[in-house]
This record gives structure tokens, sequence and C-alpha cells, in this order.
């Protein structure tokens, strides 16, 4: 059942805590610890040890995955002026898909025990730790199995030799996101494009949570009216 007034003990494992903050679960993940050391999320290494994830474990594992991908439609008779255009149509839609499930999945409003403490699994993590570095990227395990529902949803709508193409750019187009998504979290970019990139992210982070989505651009932001405001609301009359 719901505690009143339960807290978080932050010195021991959190994952099956989170669960017992019931509805002020929203509030406590939403302020954020700014501290490179994350917090243990269960008591047994092994389990532990599955929740860490190396940044550059994403592209060495999915970017060969993705090569592989777009071979396999040359292989099935494409020719290159055919397969980029798909390449790039993949890494399009991803950036669809990168905005919907951060904004309608990642961002759902939980209070239960069971989904305070998926949330906190899947999303709730980065925000309570934004600047853990090893519970930032999806791990591999998990986007090795949502592979299979994008790969027959592509496949629906696709012939056989695209397929692949497709699906190997939307795989593109996600290793370019997970990285982009630290590189901003971890990085002091110089150039205006990644310094406004990281501005924007951060304000979603640490300003207005509901707002700001998009990780590479603000492109689905704009569309969908999500664009956080450029004053801070308390500032404004
Ligand atoms: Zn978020
Ligand atoms: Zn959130
Ligand atoms: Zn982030």
């Amino acid at each position: 059942m719901v505690a009143e007034g339960f807290t978080v003990d932050l010195n021991k494992p959190l994952v099956f805590q989170v669960g017992h903050l019931g509805e002020t679960y929203e509030e406590w993940v939403h302020q954020p610890i700014v501290t490179k050391k994350g917090p243990r999320f269960f008591h047994s290494d092994f389990w532990e040890f599955l929740t860490l994830t190396v940044w550059w474990a994403v592209p060495v594992i999915w970017l060969p995955v993705s090569v592989w991908c777009i071979s396999m439609s040359i292989s099935r008779g494409l020719s290159l002026p055919e397969i980029v255009p798909l390449i790039a149509l993949g890494i399009f839609i991803w950036t669809l898909i990168e905005y919907t499930l951060h904004r309608f999945l990642f961002h759902i409003k939980t209070k239960s025990y069971w989904g305070n403490t998926a949330h906190y699994l899947l999303h709730g993590c980065h925000h309570k730790h934004p600047m853990d570095h090893l519970r930032l990227v999806f791990p591999p395990a998990a986007t090795a199995v949502l592979c299979f529902p994008f790969w027959n949803l592509v496949k629906l709508f696709t012939t056989p030799s695209v397929t692949p193409a497709l699906f190997g750019g939307g795989m593109l187009g996600y290793v370019m996101y997970d990285i982009t998504h630290y590189y901003l979290h971890h990085a002091h970019p110089t150039r205006a494009v990644t310094k406004n990139l990281k501005k924007y992210h951060l304000s979603h982070h640490f300003r207005i949570q509901d707002k700001g989505f998009g990780i590479t651009s603000s492109l689905w932001d704009i569309v969908f009216g999500t664009l956080p405001t450029t004053k801070a609301p308390k500032t404004e009359q």
C-alpha cells in the first residue's frame, strides 16, 4: 500500500523502494540529484550489473547490425542509389519514434507500486540521477527485445528488399540518438548547434520536464507544440 510520507533511503537499493512513493513518486523523480556517482538499484550484484551500460556499447553493438541490415537489402537486389534514400527515411522515422517514446512512454504518469517501479527503470532513474553515466544509454538487451516488434512493423509496410534498409536506417537513427543524448549530458560542446542542443535538453531535465522531448532536434516539439517557452514561467507576467 501507499505509505503516507514514505521517504526513499538513497543509501539502500532504490528499485523496490520507489514504488512505495505512490502519488508522490512523480514529484520525487523530477527532483534531480546531480552527482556523477549513480545510486544502487538492486541488492543482487548480478541484477545490478545488468543495469549498467557504457555508452560505447551502443555503437559497438548496433552499428554492425545496422550495416548488416543495409547489406541485406543490397543482396536482395537494391542498388546504392535506391538504398541511400531508404536509410535517410529510416533515420527520419526514428526521430519521430524518439519523440513519441520519450513523450508518451518515458513520461507516462504513474502512481501504483509496479507502475512507479517500471517507470523508474525505464526513464525515471535518468531524471533522478541525470549524470549517472552508466544509466543513460539504452541497455543492449532491452534494445534487442524491442528490435523484434519494430522489425515486424517495418516488414508489414515494405517489400522484402526494402525492409532491412529501412530498419537499418532506423537503427542508425537510434545509435545517433543515444550517442547524442550521452554527449549532451557529459560533453562540453563549443559549437553553437551542439551548445544549443545541450541547453535544450538540460531545460527538459531542470526547467520544464513536460516540454522539449526531442533529443537530436526540436523538430517534433515544434510540430506538436511542446517547445519549451523561451522564458521561465516565473519571470513571465
Ligand atoms: Zn525525459
Ligand atoms: Zn520524466
Ligand atoms: Zn537526458
